[in-house]
């Protein structure tokens, strides 16, 4: 029931009527009895600035940020947590003592996915990440943070993958190196890790990301997409031995630790993850 005290959250993104977090944020907040709500806001970019300040005189108490606004909502903030500022985008703002704070729980997310889900710790070990955009910046950061031996970085788009290797060296000191696609047939083969953050896999005759016969048995294969669960990556990595991570653990836990930030309580997982997986059947 919402009421006068009723807590109001929600995302901004533009589109954003396919959203799966209303389902799963509603569905914590009636499981811990936290009197909130989560809606749904279609914020067009040109209105993001008005959005963001609507934010405090509307009550609003936090809000995810999806695409296309991570980056571009920065300048309208009070103050960024050290994930955030690392990354150099926002998807969760949470609204504090009257100020508007910037955190980003995608590389988190990923992480607690990683260690949930298939128990992998990345300490020392190798990673490749397909795809230098948004996620794989955060998820780049966080695993350089939690340990990563090396990142190998490979983009269609040279010049963001050789960014983001120099980000990661100069702000974390782990080794980061950007590959060209020769490079990753001859990488590739020892990473522990093989992620796809590329789009490439969401539409239904895609192309794979990386060569069937770059993964091996003993490779942990990660997609980020989370729509459709399986893609084609995951089923050729099966299909070769890879143990795999759909990117569904990910939209999780980021929400997760958002829904945590915001009402300081423990998130109710298992409840988040049915409610998920009940609106990805609907879809
Ligand atoms: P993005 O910013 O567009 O980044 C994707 C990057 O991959 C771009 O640099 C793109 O280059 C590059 N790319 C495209 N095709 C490639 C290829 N064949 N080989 C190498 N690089 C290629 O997108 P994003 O926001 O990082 O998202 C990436 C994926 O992660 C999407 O599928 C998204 O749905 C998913 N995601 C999942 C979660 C989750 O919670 N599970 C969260 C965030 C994102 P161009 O820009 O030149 O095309």
């Amino acid at each position: 029931m919402i009421s006068g005290k009723t807590a109001v959250f929600g995302i901004f993104g533009y589109p954003v009527e396919h959203t799966f977090s209303p389902a799963m944020h509603n569905a914590a907040f009636a499981k811990t009895r936290f009197d909130g709500c989560y809606v749904p806001f279609a914020v067009h970019p040109g209105n993001l600035g008005d959005a963001v300040r609507s934010l405090l005189p509307l009550g609003i108490r936090g809000v995810n940020i999806t695409v296309p606004h991570k980056e571009r909502v920065i300048p309208f903030l009070d103050e960024l947590a050290e994930d955030a500022r690392l990354i150099g985008a926002v998807n969760t703002i949470v609204v504090e003592g009257g100020r508007l704070i910037g955190h980003n729980t995608d590389g988190r997310g990923f992480l607690r996915s990683l260690r949930e889900e298939t128990g992998f710790r990345p300490k020392g070990k190798g990673i490749l990440l397909i795809g230098t955009g948004g996620a794989a910046r955060a998820i780049s950061f966080t695993l350089a943070l939690a340990g990563a031996g090396s990142l190998l970085l490979h983009d269609i788009d040279a010049g963001k993958a050789e960014k983001l290797a120099c980000d990661v060296r100069e702000r974390t000191g782990v080794r980061a190196t950007a590959v060209n696609a020769e490079d990753l047939r001859t990488e590739a083969p020892d990473a522990d890790v093989l992620i796809n953050a590329t789009p490439l896999g969401m539409k239904r005759g895609d192309p794979l990301p990386c060569s069937r016969d770059l993964v091996r048995k003993g490779h942990l294969a990660c997609d980020l997409i989370y729509n459709p669960p399986a893609t084609r990556f995951l089923k050729v990595a099966r299909s070769r031995g890879a143990e795999t991570l759909s990117g569904i653990g990910m939209l999780l836990y980021q929400g997760v630790i958002a829904f945590e930030l915001w009402t300081g309580k423990k998130a109710p997982v298992s409840i988040m993850k049915k409610a998920l997986a009940k609106q990805m059947g609907r879809g």
